[in-house]
């Protein structure tokens, strides 16, 4: 069930990942921005996972989510940091006091996550920024949810499908945030920030099952 422990298992799980994934996601901000994309995102969730441990499991999954908005906005910096801290917060109120998510409601927390994104950093599909792993991972949910698809398998879609976008930014010349500084210089190499997304998502899809 997607409640408040699977969502706290989401948030120690990107952590995890993000730890494991922070010298890749390092040397990919190395090659269109600053190479501390890694840093960055490993820092804001072990302060997520530190503040899981000090107050112990929130009671619904909106207010895990709430704990990793403040706690990321507070600790990731750079651009990432306000754009997570918004998508959770967004995600936050998406899911309101529910004790458990279904298929719906899945597919209204990433929505409002991705439209968070896009509020903060005015970025559009295609400009090679997370929101280009984000996008298709909604659309993905909404898919699978409209074909009655279970929660667990509305992530499952929307995991792949961020993957995918990932996949998808390589060719892409950046338009927003430090990458666009290079210009064409800039395609060729994947958006550090779609893969963190892509991590986190299949983060949340891998603890759903
Ligand atoms: P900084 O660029 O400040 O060092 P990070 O390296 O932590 O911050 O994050 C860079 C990532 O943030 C990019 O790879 C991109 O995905 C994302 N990003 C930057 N600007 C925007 C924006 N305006 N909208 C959406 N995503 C953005
Ligand atoms: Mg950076
Ligand atoms: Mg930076």
């Amino acid at each position: 069930a997607l409640n408040a422990a699977w969502a706290e298992s989401w948030m120690r799980a990107s952590a995890a990942d993000m730890a494991e994934n922070r010298q890749r996601l390092i040397d990919l901000d190395r090659d269109i921005g600053d190479a501390d994309h890694g840093e960055n995102m490993d820092r804001g969730f072990s302060a997520v996972v530190q503040k899981l441990d000090a107050d112990g499991t929130p009671a619904t999954p909106g207010d895990v989510f709430k704990l990793a908005a403040m706690t990321l906005m507070s600790k990731v910096g750079g651009a990432a940091g306000p754009l997570y801290g918004t998508a959770f917060l967004r995600a936050s109120t998406a899911a309101g006091g529910s004790a458990e998510l279904d298929a719906g409601a899945v597919v209204a927390v990433l929505a409002a996550a991705r439209d968070g994104i896009v509020a903060r950093g005015k970025a559009e599909p295609g400009d090679k920024t997370m929101v280009d792993a984000w996008t298709p991972a909604v659309e993905a949910a909404q898919t699978a949810s409209d074909a009655h698809a279970a929660p667990a398998e509305v992530l499952a879609a929307a995991a792949n499908a961020a993957a995918a976008g990932l996949a998808g930014t390589e060719p892409l010349i950046a338009r927003k945030g430090r990458a666009s500084y290079l210009g064409e210089r800039s395609a060729g190499h994947l958006d550090p920030g779609a893969a963190s997304t892509a991590l986190i998502l299949q983060a949340a899809a891998r603890t759903a099952e």
